[in-house]
């Protein structure tokens, strides 16, 4: 496997590797969530790469840049077993040098959820995938539907870009009690982990509630807010029943939706989300509005 730090070193190490090249955005502190993608990538195409960058401009000022758990030779270790070629592990010097002021922004389906409290997130992101897309040029990309937003932001994004990228989405891999792991999982003490199963337990009534006929979308979120409510320790910031492919709030009865959630355990701030009816996350909005 190689590692390299700098956009040159990488550049140089793409050349001879075979195509279709897939590639594995993280921020690091891997898990079986990471892992689950590079094992894809490693059964659908010839090489794998995976990049390692705690991204900070896809944190607010009030987040935890500093504190994001990061453990590079472990991260490096759990790739090389798991077949990939290529790892670039920029600083954050390389991707933004001084002077730097060139941003992405992806419009509708960054405004809501995600994007709404966490302002500038999705920029930082939409900015950090294009510059990886450019500087990999994969033929594939995976990401996970642990953050669907963010795969609904990177889909509309390769759309509007003319990215010859495949984007593939991937199920939330989830501890066996149900939580969704997550590198922010090491923040909770044994008490908040404890709680932290009511995400997983308010989505699981819903989609139960759906699968037994439930299609009313306000009534969805009422079945995740009761749930949540039962936990003292969390504290709701929000629950939705969005579009899956415009990540608008539902209302009335619905086929298809994404119902997601962010709870506050503690000072730890989660998210997860279940689809429910049959829909990949995000087709095209073109067929549905034109643009502005
Ligand atoms: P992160 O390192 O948190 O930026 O995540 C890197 C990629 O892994 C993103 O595409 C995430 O959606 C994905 N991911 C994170 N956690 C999980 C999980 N539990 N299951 C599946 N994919 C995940």
């Amino acid at each position: 496997m190689i590692v390299c730090e700098s956009l040159p070193d990488l550049r140089q190490a793409l050349v001879p590797l075979a195509k279709p090249l897939g590639l594995v955005p993280t921020m690091g502190y891997l898990h079986d969530g990471h892992l689950s993608l590079v094992r894809r990538a490693r059964q659908e195409c010839a090489s794998v790469a995976a990049s390692i960058f705690v991204n900070p401009s896809q944190f607010g000022p009030q987040e935890d840049l500093a504190a994001y758990p990061r453990d590079l030779p472990r991260d490096l270790a759990m790739l090389e077993a798991d077949g990939v070629d290529l790892v670039w592990t920029p600083s954050p010097e390389a991707v933004y040098p001084p002077g730097y002021q060139t941003w992405v922004t992806v419009e509708r389906v960054s405004a809501g959820l995600e994007g709404e409290r966490r302002p500038g997130h999705f920029r930082g992101v939409a900015t950090i995938v294009t510059k990886l897309f450019h500087a990999f040029q994969p033929q594939k990309a995976y990401f996970g539907h642990k953050d669907a937003q963010q795969a609904a932001v990177i889909r509309r994004l390769t759309a509007d870009l003319d990215f010859p990228t495949e984007i593939v989405v991937c199920p939330t891999v989830r501890e066996p009690d149900g939580l969704a792991m997550s590198s922010r999982n090491t923040y909770l003490d044994p008490g908040e982990r404890r709680a932290a199963t009511v995400l997983y337990r308010a989505l699981e009534a819903a989609r139960r509630a759906y699968a037994v006929g439930e299609r009313d979308a306000d009534r969805l979120r009422q079945i995740l807010q009761a749930v949540l409510a039962q936990e003292p320790r969390a504290e709701v910031q929000y629950v939705s029943a969005a579009d899956p492919d415009t990540l608008q709030e539902l209302h009335g009865p619905v086929e298809r939706a994404l119902l997601s959630l962010a709870v506050f355990i503690g000072k730890t701030r989660l998210i997860d989300n279940v689809a429910v009816g049959d829909f990949v996350i995000a087709r095209s909005e073109a067929t549905k509005q034109s643009p502005e």
